[in-house]
């Protein structure tokens, strides 16, 4: 399988992918996360979880005024559909 030039990883403590600059997780992270993960839905909640925990964390320490919400950006795409 190719590898891709830039790999689609989290860029700390900002949050953006390194590959391609937006909020991560981005699309083509969250494909490969579910190829990675598929058949154990369960753990990539929970992987997907503890880097949420990071990313509040780290997001919060930038900007302290705001308390990011980011369970929608972390979570809400991953959860087993039906
Ligand atoms: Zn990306």
């Amino acid at each position: 399988m190719p590898r891709p030039g830039r790999p689609h990883l989290p860029m700390r403590p900002l949050w953006r992918c390194r590959g391609c600059g937006v909020e991560w997780p981005c699309q083509p992270a969250k494909l490969s996360l579910l190829s990675e993960y598929q058949g154990n839905r369960t753990g990539l909640i929970i992987y997907l979880a503890q880097q949420m925990v990071e990313a509040r964390d780290q997001l919060h320490q930038l900007n302290p005024d705001k308390m990011p919400d980011l369970t929608e950006r972390f979570l809400a795409w991953a959860r087993p559909r039906g």
